[in-house]
Protein backbone atom coordinates (compact mmCIF):
# COMPACT_ATOMS: atom_id res chain seq x y z
CA UNK A 1 0.00 0.00 0.00
CA UNK A 2 1.38 3.51 -1.18
CA UNK A 3 1.77 6.23 1.43
CA UNK A 4 -1.19 7.89 1.20
CA UNK A 5 -3.51 4.74 1.40
CA UNK A 6 -2.27 4.23 4.49
CA UNK A 7 -4.62 6.62 6.44
CA UNK A 8 -7.86 5.26 4.85
CA UNK A 9 -8.66 4.04 1.53
CA UNK A 10 -11.93 2.93 -0.58
CA UNK A 11 -10.87 -0.08 -2.31
CA UNK A 12 -12.47 -0.56 -5.79
CA UNK A 13 -13.04 -3.83 -7.06
CA UNK A 14 -13.04 -3.77 -10.89
CA UNK A 15 -13.66 -7.27 -11.01
CA UNK A 16 -17.12 -6.79 -8.83
CA UNK A 17 -17.75 -4.42 -11.55
CA UNK A 18 -17.27 -6.81 -14.13
CA UNK A 19 -19.11 -9.70 -12.56
CA UNK A 20 -22.42 -6.90 -11.61
CA UNK A 21 -22.35 -5.72 -15.68
CA UNK A 22 -22.86 -9.58 -16.68
CA UNK A 23 -25.04 -10.08 -14.24
CA UNK A 24 -27.58 -6.77 -15.15
CA UNK A 25 -27.00 -7.91 -18.66
CA UNK A 26 -28.29 -11.33 -18.06
CA UNK A 27 -31.32 -9.89 -16.63
CA UNK A 28 -32.15 -7.89 -19.50
CA UNK A 29 -30.98 -9.65 -22.55
CA UNK A 30 -32.67 -8.37 -25.02
CA UNK A 31 -31.57 -4.67 -24.52
CA UNK A 32 -28.10 -3.28 -24.60
CA UNK A 33 -26.72 -1.97 -21.34
CA UNK A 34 -25.17 1.55 -20.59
CA UNK A 35 -23.39 2.12 -17.65
CA UNK A 36 -23.92 5.43 -15.75
CA UNK A 37 -20.76 6.70 -14.56
CA UNK A 38 -21.86 9.91 -13.34
CA UNK A 39 -20.42 12.07 -10.14
CA UNK A 40 -17.21 9.87 -10.87
CA UNK A 41 -18.66 6.53 -11.12
CA UNK A 42 -20.72 7.21 -8.05
CA UNK A 43 -17.74 7.79 -6.31
CA UNK A 44 -16.25 4.43 -7.51
CA UNK A 45 -14.04 6.43 -10.98
CA UNK A 46 -15.45 7.02 -13.63
CA UNK A 47 -12.68 5.63 -15.87
CA UNK A 48 -11.80 2.20 -14.36
CA UNK A 49 -15.26 1.79 -13.47
CA UNK A 50 -16.63 2.79 -17.41
CA UNK A 51 -13.51 0.58 -18.50
CA UNK A 52 -14.52 -2.74 -16.76
CA UNK A 53 -17.95 -1.92 -17.51
CA UNK A 54 -17.20 -1.96 -21.18
CA UNK A 55 -14.51 -4.95 -20.64
CA UNK A 56 -17.78 -7.23 -19.66
CA UNK A 57 -20.23 -5.60 -22.21
CA UNK A 58 -21.83 -2.07 -21.91
CA UNK A 59 -22.04 -1.04 -25.09
CA UNK A 60 -22.76 2.31 -23.47
CA UNK A 61 -21.32 4.94 -21.12
CA UNK A 62 -23.65 7.36 -19.27
CA UNK A 63 -22.92 10.89 -17.40
CA UNK A 64 -24.95 13.89 -15.99
CA UNK A 65 -22.54 16.51 -17.23
CA UNK A 66 -20.40 17.45 -20.64
CA UNK A 67 -17.57 17.66 -18.96
CA UNK A 68 -17.73 13.98 -17.49
CA UNK A 69 -18.19 12.34 -20.78
CA UNK A 70 -14.71 14.34 -21.67
CA UNK A 71 -13.06 13.28 -19.21
CA UNK A 72 -13.98 9.45 -20.15
CA UNK A 73 -13.23 10.45 -23.96
CA UNK A 74 -9.83 12.20 -22.74
CA UNK A 75 -8.97 8.92 -21.09
CA UNK A 76 -9.17 7.03 -23.80
CA UNK A 77 -13.07 6.18 -24.60
CA UNK A 78 -14.38 5.64 -28.01
CA UNK A 79 -17.32 3.95 -27.41
CA UNK A 80 -21.22 5.07 -27.24
CA UNK A 81 -21.39 7.75 -24.92
CA UNK A 82 -24.14 10.03 -23.62
CA UNK A 83 -24.19 12.93 -21.29
CA UNK A 84 -28.14 14.78 -20.24
CA UNK A 85 -27.83 17.58 -18.09
CA UNK A 86 -27.09 20.90 -20.02
CA UNK A 87 -27.80 24.15 -19.77
CA UNK A 88 -28.07 27.43 -22.06
CA UNK A 89 -24.56 28.10 -23.67
CA UNK A 90 -22.93 24.30 -22.88
CA UNK A 91 -20.25 22.91 -24.80
CA UNK A 92 -22.23 21.18 -27.73
CA UNK A 93 -19.54 21.84 -29.71
CA UNK A 94 -16.50 19.90 -28.15
CA UNK A 95 -19.71 17.20 -27.52
CA UNK A 96 -20.42 16.79 -31.41
CA UNK A 97 -16.91 16.80 -31.95
CA UNK A 98 -16.06 14.05 -29.94
CA UNK A 99 -19.33 12.11 -30.69
CA UNK A 100 -20.65 12.26 -27.72
CA UNK A 101 -24.61 11.81 -27.70
CA UNK A 102 -26.54 14.92 -26.24
CA UNK A 103 -30.09 14.96 -24.65
CA UNK A 104 -31.70 17.58 -25.59
CA UNK A 105 -35.34 18.10 -23.59
CA UNK A 106 -36.32 21.45 -25.39
CA UNK A 107 -36.37 23.45 -28.50
CA UNK A 108 -33.42 26.31 -27.19
CA UNK A 109 -30.93 22.90 -26.28
CA UNK A 110 -32.21 21.93 -29.93
CA UNK A 111 -31.23 25.48 -31.44
CA UNK A 112 -28.25 25.19 -29.35
CA UNK A 113 -26.93 21.84 -30.73
CA UNK A 114 -28.29 22.47 -34.50
CA UNK A 115 -25.89 25.13 -34.43
CA UNK A 116 -22.58 23.42 -33.17
CA UNK A 117 -23.09 21.18 -35.61
CA UNK A 118 -23.24 23.41 -38.08
CA UNK A 119 -20.25 25.15 -36.95
CA UNK A 120 -18.24 22.30 -36.88
CA UNK A 121 -19.62 20.77 -40.34
CA UNK A 122 -20.21 17.56 -38.10
CA UNK A 123 -24.23 16.27 -37.29
CA UNK A 124 -24.61 15.89 -33.76
CA UNK A 125 -26.11 13.06 -32.21
CA UNK A 126 -29.18 13.80 -30.68
CA UNK A 127 -31.05 11.66 -28.23
CA UNK A 128 -34.97 13.40 -27.30
CA UNK A 129 -35.80 13.52 -23.68
CA UNK A 130 -39.43 13.06 -22.45
CA UNK A 131 -41.06 14.42 -19.13
CA UNK A 132 -43.28 10.64 -18.82
CA UNK A 133 -43.97 11.94 -15.06
CA UNK A 134 -41.08 12.62 -12.97
CA UNK A 135 -41.26 16.34 -13.08
CA UNK A 136 -37.59 16.85 -13.30
CA UNK A 137 -35.76 17.29 -16.82
CA UNK A 138 -37.88 16.68 -20.25
CA UNK A 139 -40.16 17.48 -22.84
CA UNK A 140 -43.45 18.30 -21.48
CA UNK A 141 -46.50 15.87 -23.71
CA UNK A 142 -47.66 18.94 -24.77
CA UNK A 143 -44.50 20.13 -26.47
CA UNK A 144 -43.62 17.35 -27.67
CA UNK A 145 -44.95 17.23 -30.80
CA UNK A 146 -43.17 20.38 -31.31
CA UNK A 147 -40.17 19.32 -30.73
CA UNK A 148 -39.62 15.99 -32.62
CA UNK A 149 -41.31 17.90 -36.06
CA UNK A 150 -38.13 20.69 -35.49
CA UNK A 151 -35.71 17.32 -34.81
CA UNK A 152 -36.73 15.88 -37.92
CA UNK A 153 -36.89 19.19 -39.51
CA UNK A 154 -32.68 19.63 -38.43
CA UNK A 155 -32.18 15.97 -39.19
CA UNK A 156 -33.46 16.08 -43.14
CA UNK A 157 -31.09 19.17 -43.07
CA UNK A 158 -28.29 17.19 -42.17
CA UNK A 159 -26.80 19.03 -39.15
CA UNK A 160 -28.04 15.99 -36.40
CA UNK A 161 -29.33 12.01 -36.40
CA UNK A 162 -31.62 11.84 -33.59
CA UNK A 163 -30.26 8.61 -32.01
CA UNK A 164 -32.73 8.10 -29.28
CA UNK A 165 -35.66 8.81 -27.41
CA UNK A 166 -35.71 8.83 -23.54
CA UNK A 167 -37.13 9.12 -20.35
CA UNK A 168 -36.45 8.75 -16.56
CA UNK A 169 -38.67 7.22 -13.83
CA UNK A 170 -39.96 8.58 -10.35
CA UNK A 171 -40.61 5.33 -8.84
CA UNK A 172 -39.49 2.65 -10.31
CA UNK A 173 -37.78 1.51 -6.78
CA UNK A 174 -41.43 0.88 -5.61
CA UNK A 175 -42.62 -1.89 -7.59
CA UNK A 176 -46.73 -1.57 -8.31
CA UNK A 177 -46.73 2.14 -8.00
CA UNK A 178 -49.71 3.48 -10.29
CA UNK A 179 -46.57 6.18 -11.81
CA UNK A 180 -44.89 3.32 -13.31
CA UNK A 181 -47.92 2.25 -15.64
CA UNK A 182 -48.63 5.46 -16.30
CA UNK A 183 -45.03 6.55 -17.22
CA UNK A 184 -45.08 3.42 -19.77
CA UNK A 185 -47.84 4.38 -21.23
CA UNK A 186 -46.67 8.12 -21.93
CA UNK A 187 -44.02 6.99 -23.26
CA UNK A 188 -45.53 4.82 -25.81
CA UNK A 189 -47.50 7.34 -27.00
CA UNK A 190 -44.45 9.49 -27.02
CA UNK A 191 -42.71 7.06 -29.15
CA UNK A 192 -45.16 6.93 -31.42
CA UNK A 193 -45.81 10.79 -32.00
CA UNK A 194 -42.24 10.52 -32.64
CA UNK A 195 -42.50 8.07 -35.27
CA UNK A 196 -45.18 9.86 -37.01
CA UNK A 197 -42.65 12.62 -36.96
CA UNK A 198 -40.49 10.24 -39.23
CA UNK A 199 -37.80 9.98 -36.49
CA UNK A 200 -36.45 6.28 -36.39
CA UNK A 201 -34.03 6.44 -33.19
CA UNK A 202 -31.66 3.36 -32.23
CA UNK A 203 -32.30 3.17 -29.02
CA UNK A 204 -35.25 3.97 -26.87
CA UNK A 205 -35.23 3.67 -23.20
CA UNK A 206 -36.21 5.07 -19.81
CA UNK A 207 -34.96 1.93 -17.26
CA UNK A 208 -32.31 2.60 -14.24
CA UNK A 209 -31.21 -0.10 -12.22
CA UNK A 210 -34.58 -0.71 -10.14
CA UNK A 211 -36.63 -0.86 -13.50
CA UNK A 212 -33.93 -2.97 -14.90
CA UNK A 213 -34.20 -5.78 -11.87
CA UNK A 214 -37.96 -5.30 -11.74
CA UNK A 215 -40.20 -4.77 -14.82
CA UNK A 216 -39.01 -6.43 -17.82
CA UNK A 217 -41.07 -4.35 -20.21
CA UNK A 218 -39.20 -0.89 -19.33
CA UNK A 219 -36.15 -2.50 -20.78
CA UNK A 220 -37.38 -1.92 -24.42
CA UNK A 221 -33.69 -0.87 -26.51
CA UNK A 222 -31.24 0.00 -23.90
CA UNK A 223 -31.14 -0.11 -20.02
CA UNK A 224 -29.40 2.87 -17.94
CA UNK A 225 -27.75 0.97 -14.57
CA UNK A 226 -26.08 3.17 -12.11
CA UNK A 227 -26.12 1.72 -8.85
CA UNK A 228 -26.42 -1.63 -9.58
CA UNK A 229 -22.93 -1.62 -11.56
CA UNK A 230 -21.51 -0.50 -8.05
CA UNK A 231 -23.38 -3.58 -6.44
CA UNK A 232 -25.04 -1.35 -4.13
CA UNK A 233 -29.05 -1.97 -4.06
CA UNK A 234 -31.15 0.48 -5.20
CA UNK A 235 -33.66 0.14 -2.31
CA UNK A 236 -33.22 -2.25 0.75
CA UNK A 237 -37.10 -2.99 -0.12
CA UNK A 238 -36.59 -4.52 -3.44
CA UNK A 239 -33.53 -6.29 -1.70
CA UNK A 240 -29.86 -6.52 -0.79
CA UNK A 241 -27.60 -6.48 -3.30
CA UNK A 242 -26.73 -11.10 -3.72
CA UNK A 243 -30.47 -11.17 -3.96
CA UNK A 244 -29.58 -10.17 -7.83
CA UNK A 245 -26.21 -11.81 -8.24
CA UNK A 246 -24.64 -8.54 -7.44
CA UNK A 247 -21.51 -7.60 -5.42
CA UNK A 248 -20.22 -4.49 -3.79
CA UNK A 249 -17.49 -2.77 -5.42
CA UNK A 250 -16.49 -0.48 -2.50
CA UNK A 251 -14.77 -1.33 0.48
CA UNK A 252 -13.95 2.09 2.91
CA UNK A 253 -11.25 1.48 5.47
CA UNK A 254 -8.94 3.44 7.56
CA UNK A 255 -6.18 2.36 10.16
CA UNK A 256 -6.74 3.14 13.63
CA UNK A 257 -4.76 6.68 14.12
CA UNK A 258 -4.92 5.99 18.04
CA UNK A 259 -6.23 3.21 20.26
CA UNK A 260 -6.05 4.94 24.45
CA UNK A 261 -8.02 3.15 27.47
CA UNK A 262 -9.88 6.38 29.04
CA UNK A 263 -11.85 6.44 32.12
CA UNK A 264 -15.62 5.68 32.79
CA UNK A 265 -17.44 9.55 32.44
CA UNK A 266 -14.77 10.88 30.00
CA UNK A 267 -17.25 12.85 27.18
CA UNK A 268 -16.16 12.16 23.69
CA UNK A 269 -15.67 14.55 20.46
CA UNK A 270 -17.16 17.79 20.32
CA UNK A 271 -20.35 18.73 22.44
CA UNK A 272 -20.05 15.59 24.74
CA UNK A 273 -22.88 13.50 23.21
CA UNK A 274 -21.19 10.32 24.05
CA UNK A 275 -19.98 9.74 27.79
CA UNK A 276 -17.80 6.63 28.84
CA UNK A 277 -20.11 4.31 30.30
CA UNK A 278 -17.12 2.73 32.47
CA UNK A 279 -13.28 2.39 31.81
CA UNK A 280 -13.02 1.56 28.21
CA UNK A 281 -10.64 1.49 25.41
CA UNK A 282 -11.48 4.38 22.50
CA UNK A 283 -10.28 3.95 19.17
CA UNK A 284 -10.00 6.99 16.34
CA UNK A 285 -10.99 6.41 13.16
CA UNK A 286 -9.54 8.90 10.68
CA UNK A 287 -12.02 9.90 8.57
CA UNK A 288 -14.69 12.49 9.25
CA UNK A 289 -17.06 14.54 7.06
CA UNK A 290 -14.71 15.96 5.24
CA UNK A 291 -14.47 12.52 3.67
CA UNK A 292 -17.67 12.34 2.83
CA UNK A 293 -18.84 10.48 6.24
CA UNK A 294 -22.38 11.59 7.29
CA UNK A 295 -22.41 13.74 10.11
CA UNK A 296 -26.34 12.43 10.59
CA UNK A 297 -24.14 8.97 10.96
CA UNK A 298 -23.18 10.15 14.96
CA UNK A 299 -24.04 7.97 17.29
CA UNK A 300 -25.04 5.29 14.69
CA UNK A 301 -22.46 4.73 11.98
CA UNK A 302 -21.37 1.02 12.42
CA UNK A 303 -17.75 0.46 12.04
CA UNK A 304 -16.35 -3.41 12.16
CA UNK A 305 -12.81 -2.76 14.44
CA UNK A 306 -11.17 -6.10 15.57
CA UNK A 307 -13.72 -8.79 14.54
CA UNK A 308 -16.39 -6.77 16.27
CA UNK A 309 -19.40 -4.32 14.99
CA UNK A 310 -19.06 -0.88 17.07
CA UNK A 311 -20.91 2.33 16.25
CA UNK A 312 -19.95 5.50 15.82
CA UNK A 313 -19.37 6.90 19.43
CA UNK A 314 -20.73 10.73 19.54
CA UNK A 315 -20.15 13.03 16.92
CA UNK A 316 -18.80 12.69 13.37
CA UNK A 317 -16.04 15.65 13.10
CA UNK A 318 -14.38 16.91 10.21
CA UNK A 319 -11.68 14.82 9.64
CA UNK A 320 -12.44 12.20 12.34
CA UNK A 321 -14.63 9.82 14.44
CA UNK A 322 -14.19 8.04 17.54
CA UNK A 323 -15.50 4.13 18.29
CA UNK A 324 -15.77 2.63 21.85
CA UNK A 325 -14.33 -0.71 21.84
CA UNK A 326 -15.54 -1.80 25.52
CA UNK A 327 -13.24 -4.17 26.86
CA UNK A 328 -11.24 -5.06 24.03
CA UNK A 329 -8.02 -4.49 22.79
CA UNK A 330 -6.79 -3.35 19.58
CA UNK A 331 -3.73 -1.27 18.46
CA UNK A 332 -3.05 1.91 16.31
CA UNK A 333 -2.67 0.88 12.68
CA UNK A 334 -5.32 -1.67 12.99
CA UNK A 335 -7.77 -1.86 10.17
CA UNK A 336 -11.48 -0.02 10.43
CA UNK A 337 -13.92 -1.19 8.26
CA UNK A 338 -17.11 1.40 7.77
CA UNK A 339 -18.08 -1.02 4.82
CA UNK A 340 -17.36 -3.48 2.20
CA UNK A 341 -19.13 -6.58 0.65
CA UNK A 342 -19.22 -8.51 3.88
CA UNK A 343 -16.82 -10.89 3.42
CA UNK A 344 -14.67 -10.23 6.96
CA UNK A 345 -18.81 -9.53 8.52
CA UNK A 346 -18.79 -5.77 8.25
CA UNK A 347 -21.30 -3.35 7.26
CA UNK A 348 -22.62 -2.71 4.02
CA UNK A 349 -23.38 1.01 2.43
CA UNK A 350 -26.81 0.20 2.95
CA UNK A 351 -26.07 -0.10 6.67
CA UNK A 352 -24.67 3.30 6.66
CA UNK A 353 -27.34 4.62 4.93
CA UNK A 354 -30.25 3.13 7.30
CA UNK A 355 -27.75 5.02 10.57
CA UNK A 356 -27.86 8.18 8.50
CA UNK A 357 -31.30 7.98 6.86
CA UNK A 358 -30.12 8.22 3.16
CA UNK A 359 -29.54 5.79 0.50
CA UNK A 360 -26.81 3.41 -0.59
CA UNK A 361 -26.31 6.14 -3.40
CA UNK A 362 -25.00 9.34 -1.26
CA UNK A 363 -23.18 6.94 0.82
CA UNK A 364 -20.71 5.59 -1.42
CA UNK A 365 -21.24 9.10 -3.93
CA UNK A 366 -19.78 11.58 -1.46
CA UNK A 367 -16.93 9.68 -0.49
CA UNK A 368 -14.43 12.78 -0.90
CA UNK A 369 -11.40 13.05 -2.93
CA UNK A 370 -9.45 13.45 0.12
CA UNK A 371 -9.57 9.60 -0.04
CA UNK A 372 -7.60 7.77 -2.35
CA UNK A 373 -9.04 4.72 -4.61
CA UNK A 374 -7.44 1.86 -4.62
CA UNK A 375 -8.43 -0.31 -7.62
CA UNK A 376 -8.28 -4.27 -7.12
CA UNK A 377 -9.27 -7.19 -9.15
CA UNK A 378 -10.91 -9.44 -7.06
CA UNK A 379 -8.15 -10.53 -4.57
CA UNK A 380 -5.71 -9.01 -6.37
CA UNK A 381 -4.29 -5.39 -6.93
CA UNK A 382 -5.58 -4.17 -10.14
CA UNK A 383 -3.39 -3.41 -13.66
CA UNK A 384 -3.48 -0.68 -15.64
CA UNK A 385 -3.05 3.07 -15.00
CA UNK A 386 -3.71 5.10 -11.26
CA UNK A 387 -3.33 1.53 -9.21
CA UNK A 388 -2.32 1.40 -5.77
CA UNK A 389 -3.39 4.20 -3.97
CA UNK A 390 -3.89 6.37 -6.93
CA UNK A 391 -5.90 9.15 -6.42
CA UNK A 392 -9.26 8.84 -8.93
CA UNK A 393 -8.79 12.42 -10.39
CA UNK A 394 -5.05 11.56 -11.16
CA UNK A 395 -2.87 9.70 -13.46
CA UNK A 396 -4.89 7.33 -15.56
CA UNK A 397 -7.42 6.63 -12.32
C1 LIG B 1 -28.43 8.40 -12.44
C2 LIG B 1 -29.31 8.06 -13.57
C3 LIG B 1 -29.51 6.72 -13.96
C4 LIG B 1 -28.99 5.55 -13.17
O1 LIG B 1 -29.88 5.28 -12.12
P1 LIG B 1 -29.60 4.06 -11.13
O2 LIG B 1 -30.81 4.03 -10.26
O3 LIG B 1 -28.36 4.42 -10.39
O4 LIG B 1 -29.44 2.86 -11.98
C5 LIG B 1 -30.24 6.49 -15.09
N1 LIG B 1 -30.77 7.52 -15.80
C6 LIG B 1 -30.61 8.80 -15.44
C7 LIG B 1 -31.24 9.87 -16.24
C8 LIG B 1 -29.89 9.11 -14.31
O5 LIG B 1 -29.74 10.39 -13.96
Amino acid sequence: MNETAKRARAAIDLAAVRSNVRALRDRAPGAELMAVVKSDGYGHGAVRCGRAAREAGAAWLGTALPEEAFALRAAGDTGRLMCWLWTPGGPWRRAVEEAIDVSVSGLWALREVADAARACGRAARVQLKIDTGLGRNGCQPADWAELTAAARAAEAEGVLAVTGVWSHFACADEPGHPSIAAQLAEFRRALAVADAAGLRPEVRHIANTPALLTLPEAHFDLVRAGIGIYGVSPSPELGAPEDFGLRPVMTLEASLASVKRVPGGHGVSYGHLYTTPGETTLALVPLGYADGIPRHASGTGPVLVAGKWRTVAGRVAMDQFVVDLGGDRAEAGEQAVLFGPGDRGEPSAEDWARAAGTIGYEIVTRIGSRVPRVYVDGAAPAGGGGGDGAARTGGGA
